[in-house]
């Protein structure tokens, strides 16, 4: 494999300066660079941009298809890259749970009762438990996935439940906006959801935050995220 120094110095830029902003952002919030955890997304980019990145000290990796998932989870072991970790970040189709059930260290896109029971029946099958977020659709867009909040907070027990995954926090997208300091209220209540299912089932651990992109992060660190899933301000645009 033949690494192309000028986007392996591009890479470790744009990586530098996203850093840089999420730091801030956190001591804009009361807390340290090291509380949010910068997942690299991937998708789209070819496995050398990947070990581009790790030379600039990333480690988390997020990929929003199973397919393309493992196909980088298979280059990533011919190629010794022992420290990854993979983040699954888009939506699993019901019929597809089990290839869902790997070498993952988060899933943050369970959006159904139904994906979820099913994730817990075939990871239980491999005898695993699977480390989950639930994604949760705050806008209420239609073209959105995930549970509405009041779907969650009826439902949250049944999650919690299942012995084949393990729920540790909340994801969610939100729409995108010209002005990303539109999309503040999205981001204020899925954390005020978190308090809410912290009340109502203290028995679950409801920690993790997962959200904020390239276009909106910053904003959701000062909103509290502990997980931001950043792809094109690191790798740069997927259709151009
Ligand atoms: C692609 C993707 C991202 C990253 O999007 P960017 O705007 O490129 O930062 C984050 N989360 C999910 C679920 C994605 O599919």
């Amino acid at each position: 494999m033949i690494q192309d120094r000028v986007r392996t110095a591009e890479i470790a830029a744009n990586l530098a300066d996203v850093r840089t902003r999420i730091g801030a952002a956190a001591e804009r919030s009361g807390r340290r660079p090291d509380d949010v955890l910068l997942v690299a997304v991937s998708k789209t980019h070819p496995i050398e941009d990947i070990v581009a990145a790790m030379a600039a000290g990333q480690r988390d990796f997020g990929e929003n298809r199973l397919e393309e998932l493992w196909t980088k989870v298979e280059q990533a072991r011919s190629l010794h890259l022992d420290a990854i970790r993979w983040h699954m970040i888009g939506n699993i189709q019901s019929r597809k749970t089990r290839d869902a059930v790997g070498p993952f260290v988060l899933i943050h896109s369970i959006d159904r009762a139904k994906i979820a029971a099913r994730l817990s029946r075939d990871a239980e099958a491999a005898g695993n438990v699977m480390k989950v977020l639930v994604e949760v659709n705050v806008s209420g867009e239609a073209s959105k996935h995930g549970f509405t909040p009041d779907e969650l907070l009826a439902q949250a027990g049944e999650l919690l439940a299942l012995p084949g995954i393990d729920v540790a926090g909340l994801m969610t997208m939100a729409p995108f906006e010209a002005e990303p300091e539109a999309t503040r209220p999205v981001f204020r209540a899925l954390r005020s959801l978190r308090e809410r299912l912290a009340d109502a089932y203290p028995a679950g651990d409801w920690n993790e935050l997962s959200m904020g992109m390239t276009n909106d992060f910053e904003v959701a660190i000062e909103e509290g995220a502990t997980i931001v899933r950043i792809g094109s301000a690191i790798f740069g645009s997927r259709n151009g």
